[in-house]
């Protein structure tokens, strides 16, 4: 990976964080990026790499200490995605998706669950999932169907959630499920265990790009979950998904960065040295300014997750701004991708050079976490106050 002077702008990071951001670099560039798309052509999850995020101290960033947490604020947790997705986009959307799993159970979570699963979830030694969508039910997920029925002093949960991104991987999962009257108010959310009694998996979905980031559905037939394992109380569930997803989408806007910054190294390296007419192709106006419009995206998208960051870690709220973020930011990955393609011509295409990859990554981050024809409805409805 070169080294871009956009890219390097620290932007008003302290030096703690810098110092986070530069070993964390020097890990994505060493060991993660050189495993990226060998993983992807194996459809393998670098678990190893996961085990080692955990030992760096990276899987609970913004956690409290008291549970093994970092005690670090958002935007620390943000440039650290940042920088691993220049490495591997699936990596950090690993990272982003364990977070969301983790922030249900402490921000929610009664103390005993949060003492049972937050210490392993932060050393990075059990991987967290987040299950909302079902097959019927995606952009409205506030229609989903998975039903938690009373059983005793616990629940029994019957349904089947699709698109689930670690589904089969995954030690930890945060549910989403219905408990009572149709609409937001009647869904709850439960912690359940990989191994739990009546959870099975569906077949690996295979995809367009993320392949080393496993998806299957999760089916539970009259799986049981303790009563204490309900996170936030009954009927709160909703409230609690949606917190997950603010913080999350602020995660998916700093991934679309770190993929953004890679495809623009990736297109000034083979412009500097792709000679056509007998001069390298980044002499030629037309190839300039296609880098230039990618560098000030890149580093719009970057100014936008960031301040969204500083005011969530200020406790302002960072719903419409992260909104905002997470739409810009990806947005800027899918045309600074489909640019960087067409700066390297015919080789954009290929297998060898890795931008027809990062091209196939990018879509999906216009997808997950709110499509962003959902993020410009809620920023619509934010700025009309409707
Ligand atoms: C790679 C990947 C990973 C994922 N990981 C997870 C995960 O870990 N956990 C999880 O719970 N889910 C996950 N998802 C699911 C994801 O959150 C949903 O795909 C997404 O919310 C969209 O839902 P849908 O696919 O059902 O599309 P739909 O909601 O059916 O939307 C279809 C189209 O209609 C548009 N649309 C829908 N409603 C409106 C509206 N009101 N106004 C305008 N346009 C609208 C959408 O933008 C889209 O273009 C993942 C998806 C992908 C692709």
């Amino acid at each position: 990976m070169l080294p871009s002077p956009v890219v390097d702008a620290d932007f008003g990071l302290s030096d703690e964080q810098r110092a986070v951001v530069a070993s964390v670099r020097v890990f994505a560039a060493e060991k993660v990026a050189p495993a990226a798309a060998r993983s992807e052509e194996l459809h393998e999850f670098p678990r190893d790499l996961f085990l080692e995020l955990g030992r760096m101290g990276l899987c609970g960033i913004p956690f409290d200490e008291a549970y093994g947490g970092g005690g670090l604020d958002d935007l620390t947790y943000l440039v650290v995605l940042e920088e691993l997705a220049r490495g591997s986009l699936p990596l950090a959307v690993t990272l982003s998706v364990h977070h969301l799993c983790g922030f249900g159970i402490a921000a929610f979570g009664s103390p005993a669950i949060r003492e049972r699963y937050l210490p392993e979830l932060f050393r990075g030694e059990r991987l967290g999932a987040y299950a909302l969508s079902e097959a019927t039910s995606g952009s409205d997920a506030a229609s989903l169907r998975t039903r938690a029925e009373r059983d005793g002093e616990g629940w029994r949960l019957t349904g089947t959630k699709r698109f689930i991104t670690h589904g089969g991987e995954a030690d930890v999962y945060l549910i989403m499920a219905r408990t009572g009257a149709a609409g937001p108010g009647g869904i709850s959310a439960f912690v359940v265990d990989g191994d739990a009694d009546g959870l099975s998996f569906g077949a690996l979905e295979r995809k367009m790009g993320w392949e080393a980031s496993p998806m299957r559905e999760l089916i539970f037939d009259g799986c049981y979950v303790p009563g204490e394992y309900l996170v936030g109380e009954e009927g709160r569930g909703f409230s609690v998904a949606l917190s997950a997803l603010e913080g999350g989408r602020l995660g998916i806007a700093a991934c679309s960065v770190g993929l953004g910054a890679a495809a623009l190294d990736a297109a000034v390296a083979f412009a500097s040295s792709r000679e056509q007419f007998g001069a390298p192709v980044a002499s030629f106006e037309g190839i300039q300014f296609l880098l230039a419009d990618m560098a000030t995206r890149v580093e719009a998208a970057r100014r936008l997750y960031r301040e969204a960051a500083r005011l969530r870690d200020a406790g302002g709220d960072a719903s419409l701004a992260a909104s905002m973020a997470k739409l810009f930011a990806s947005d800027t990955a899918m045309r600074v991708a489909t640019d960087a393609v067409q700066v390297h011509g015919g080789y954009g295409y290929m297998r060898e050079y890795p931008v027809e990859r990062y091209f196939r990554e990018a879509k999906a981050l216009q997808i997950v976490e709110g499509t962003n024809q959902i993020q410009r409805m809620l920023i619509g409805r934010g700025v009309t106050r409707a």
